[in-house]
């Protein structure tokens, strides 16, 4: 199959996904958080190798091309189909939120959108993590090189980040990529100032333990909106129980649904589109809905059916540990 082909087929498959009737926001079955972060073959190679690159990308709309666009005032899409990637733009400098896949389908992909948009890469001055596996961290080594921007991330995603996806509680060292230097951390509730742009961390730990939610405002003219880039709330083939790597896990999945419902939320953007309808969305404005993306109730809805479906897996697991206790 050539390569053109190869996107075609990738797209036609993200396309139908997207058009899967019956879905909510946040159900694993919405997101494709359920095959799409399950990493099903353990490598060992080197970070830098290809295999390793194979062994990231377990959904071909992940490195799938995708033409940027303004989603609302100064926040753009600029990542591959499948994947959340997001400049927000300032004169005083631009803050781009993660980096995509290790290797061609990541960092050149999400250069090459940036540069289609007439924004210098060296403009870049902060790029931040919304979490520490490799299909939203995998590239961020070499934008930080291309752009010269800062790396921001939490605390608790240091290690991982900095060794390169290494020990992850639930994966072990499936999904790596190029370790990265982490030049600044933040803690919940924290917000940062990049001239004329200001983002709040809020700490929504569980699928990682660093797994951040990024919040700031848009405006177009005097209508500011509250944006957020949810963290993924998911727990895709996840040992929920009795797990010595994870032993806070569920507390901490508990006080992130809490948190994302209850933060003020016009429009919701997400590291994985199908989190958030994205491409539904994105299609009804095509069509004329001006406000598609605007939904206030949408982190609400997203958390509230995260939650529905980690109970569902937490009472599932729970009932199969005791009856191997009796
Ligand atoms: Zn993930």
């Amino acid at each position: 199959m050539g390569y053109q082909q190869l996107v075609l087929a990738a797209l036609t498959v993200v396309v139908s996904a997207c058009h899967t009737a019956g879905t909510k926001p946040g159900s694993q079955e919405a997101n494709g958080e359920r095959t799409a972060e399950r990493y099903t073959q353990p490598s060992s190679v080197a970070p830098e190798g290809p295999a390793t690159y194979a062994s990231c990308v377990n959904d071909p709309s992940w490195i799938a091309p995708q033409k940027p666009f303004r989603i609302y005032g100064n926040t753009w899409n600029v990542g591959p189909r499948g994947l959340g990637v997001f400049l927000i733009t300032a004169p005083t400098g631009h803050v781009l939120i993660d980096g995509g896949v290790p290797g061609p389908g990541g960092a050149p992909l999400i250069e090459a959108n940036i540069r289609s948009l007439g924004i210098d890469l060296h403009d870049i001055k902060w790029i931040l993590n919304s979490h520490e596996h490799c299909d939203h961290a995998g590239g961020i080594t070499q934008l930080a090189k291309d752009t010269g921007a800062q790396v921001i991330a939490s605390t608790a995603s240091i290690p991982m980040l900095e060794s390169g996806g290494h020990n992850d509680p639930q994966y072990g060292d499936s999904g790596l990529y190029t370790p990265m230097r982490v030049t600044r951390t933040v803690t919940d509730g924290e917000s940062l100032r990049l001239g004329d742009l200001l983002l709040t961390a809020h700490l929504t730990p569980g699928h990682t333990r660093g797994n951040t939610t990024w919040t700031w405002l848009s405006c177009e003219g005097a209508r500011c909106l509250n944006i957020v880039d949810v963290g993924s709330l998911s727990a895709p083939d996840y040992k929920l129980v009795d797990n010595p790597n994870s032993p806070d896990i569920v507390k901490d999945y508990e006080s992130s649904f809490t948190l994302i419902a209850a933060l003020p939320c016009d429009i919701a953007l997400a590291p994985h589109p199908g989190m958030v309808d994205f491409w539904d969305r994105a299609g009804r404005r095509e069509q004329g809905a001006t406000d598609a993306f605007i939904d206030p109730t949408l982190c609400r809805a997203y958390a509230t059916n995260a939650r529905k479906s980690f109970d569902k897996e937490l009472t599932k697991q729970r009932d199969a540990a005791a009856s191997v206790k009796r």
